[in-house]
């Protein structure tokens, strides 16, 4: 077992837009794979039709080469274990479920839906609840009951039926889970599961253990909500015989809300503010969920947060790049408890990786703003400009509050300011201020703060209330990076004018 090659797969049903949680899941898959020089698989299991969404394929493939989670077999990469699609599979189970039952592991159960419903109702009068299991299972329509002619019959007949796990009796079911160490379960507990359906396809339990074993998947990672499925999973490889090449398991632990009670919902995303899915999503009924890359994060500052929930390196270092997680990830150091999820930690990830993105990488992202606004520059001037704010902001989308009057003069002031700042002198200080700037020859951030320093200083002003008034002339508010440095960028003319101009206008 050990000299397998590792291989695991990202196993999503094509259900709806893939929550962070799923790409957590793949990425972890993807860490583990290849920090051991393995493969990572995409299959598809859409063996649930009634639930397939158009576009969640596409937007599941979408979303992880967004946060460089690269596939090496697929739907659309192929590979030596094909089709990746459980749909282009149907002949193979088939012959799985036959064998279960020649095995006398499965059987048929002949039960209509319209019977059982009865049933469920029945037990519903009487306070409990039906369970096809072990203790119902004699008296109902299957081909335990049944003679073989009269099974046989309704097999010929063309009725729905179905293949179900003979679950065993009383039987201790002994599980290793790489996180949660062993699990043990009782089989009385489980009910007798649905592997193959009338319509030709299995359920997704059967599907996922014979493609596990076919695809020769050699760790299976996946979120806790499958825990208990497990034991079907395990008694699965043994009925087959399979037990020595059987996948060991891994269950992630749950993302919780960011107040910790309960499990992160696609909901909370709208409701508190914050993305939960990797993408934007529109459904077809036209319903819509923000996604990480449209808020404006940085596909490796995402990948970076959700490595660090459930997963913890043992050391306070919390900047990792995808390397980096390759090198240090462990399934021993993924915790059992579930992670809360923190919106402003995601923020303060993207505010890291901003500041250690070169400002030329920055400028491409900004240059498509500043042309929607109509603004035609230098992309030499934004690689100074992004270079002086981006330590004040989280996303690219906020670089335009934090620098618009670099490319455009105010056309309002802060009434607040003005009030607190623009005293009875100030304009005629400003005045002078500026006829001094007028003459500075080689006018750049150190010679106009020389000349503005010495104007103040010999006239005795108050060298504050100066720099903030003009700071006003300039911003229009008391925001923005050092002031000589705006000055600087937009040059002598510029400065000069924008003062002339709330002199005139601040009353
Ligand atoms: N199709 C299952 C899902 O949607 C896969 C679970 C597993 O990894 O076994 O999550």
């Amino acid at each position: 077992m050990s000299e397998r090659r590792v291989r695991v797969r990202f196993a999503p049903s094509p259900t709806g837009p893939l929550h962070m949680g799923g790409v957590r899941t793949a990425l972890f898959n993807y860490l583990f794979a290849k920090k051991h020089g393995g493969d990572f698989l995409l299959r598809i299991e859409d063996t649930d039709q009634t639930r397939f969404v158009p576009g969640a394929e596409e937007y599941i493939m979408e979303s992880l080469e967004w946060c460089g989670i690269k596939v090496d077999e697929g739907i659309r990469e192929g590979g030596n274990y094909g089709p990746y699609r459980q749909s282009e599979r149907r002949e193979i189970y088939k012959k799985y479920a036959d064998q279960l039952i020649a095995s006398g592991n499965a059987y048929y159960a002949f039960d209509s839906p319209k019977e059982l419903d009865v049933l469920r109702k029945e037990a519903e009068e009487i306070k409990e609840t039906f369970t096809y299991n072990a203790a119902t299972r004699g008296q109902l329509k299957n081909s335990l009951t049944l003679s073989s002619t009269e099974v046989e019959k309704h097999l010929l007949s063309g009725n729905a039926y179905v293949i179900r796990f003979k679950m065993p009796i009383n039987h201790e079911v002994v599980m290793q889970d790489i996180i949660r160490g062993e699990v043990r379960v009782n089989t009385d507990t489980l009910d007798d599961k649905v592997l193959f359906k009338s319509d030709g396809l299995p359920t997704y339990h059967l599907a996922n253990i014979v493609d596990d074993h076919l695809m020769e998947i050699t760790h299976v990672i996946r979120g806790e909500e499958w825990l208990p499925s497990l034991p079907l999973h395990v008694l699965l490889y043994q009925s087959f015989g399979w037990e020595t090449t059987m996948p060991k398991f891994s269950h992630l632990p749950l993302l919780l809300k960011p107040t910790g009670n309960g499990k992160l919902s696609k909901r909370d995303g709208d409701k508190m503010g914050f993305p939960v899915f990797p993408l934007f999503w529109k459904s077809e009924e036209g319903e819509t969920a923000m996604g990480y890359r449209e808020e404006g994060y940085f596909p490796d500052a995402f990948v970076n947060l959700l490595a660090l929930l459930g997963w913890n390196p043992g050391t306070e270092q919390e900047i990792f790049t995808m390397d980096e997680l390759i090198q240090l990830f462990s399934l021993e150091r993924v915790t059992k408890s579930g992670s809360k999820f923190d919106p402003k930690k995601a923020e303060w990830f993207n505010h890291q990786y901003m500041l250690m993105k070169s400002n030329a990488e920055l400028v491409q992202l900004y240059l498509p703003i500043l042309k929607q606004k109509g603004i035609e520059t230098s992309p030499a001037k934004v690689e100074r400009i992004v270079g002086l704010i981006k330590d004040r902001t989280r996303f690219v989308k906020e670089f335009w509050e934090q620098s618009s009057f670099f490319f455009e003069a105010p056309t309002s002031y802060d009434p607040e300011i003005i009030k607190k700042r623009w005293k009875e002198g100030i304009p005629g200080q400003l005045t002078s201020v500026k006829d001094v700037m007028a003459h500075v020859t080689d006018f750049n951030g150190i010679n106009a703060k020389a000349a503005v320093s010495a104007c103040i200083e010999g006239n005795g002003w108050n060298f504050g209330s100066i720099i903030n008034t003009l700071r006003l002339c300039l911003v229009g508010a008391s925001k923005g990076p050092d002031l000589f440095e705006i000055m600087e960028i937009i040059g002598k003319e510029e400065t000069i004018q924008r003062i002339d101009t709330a002199v005139r206008t601040i009353k």
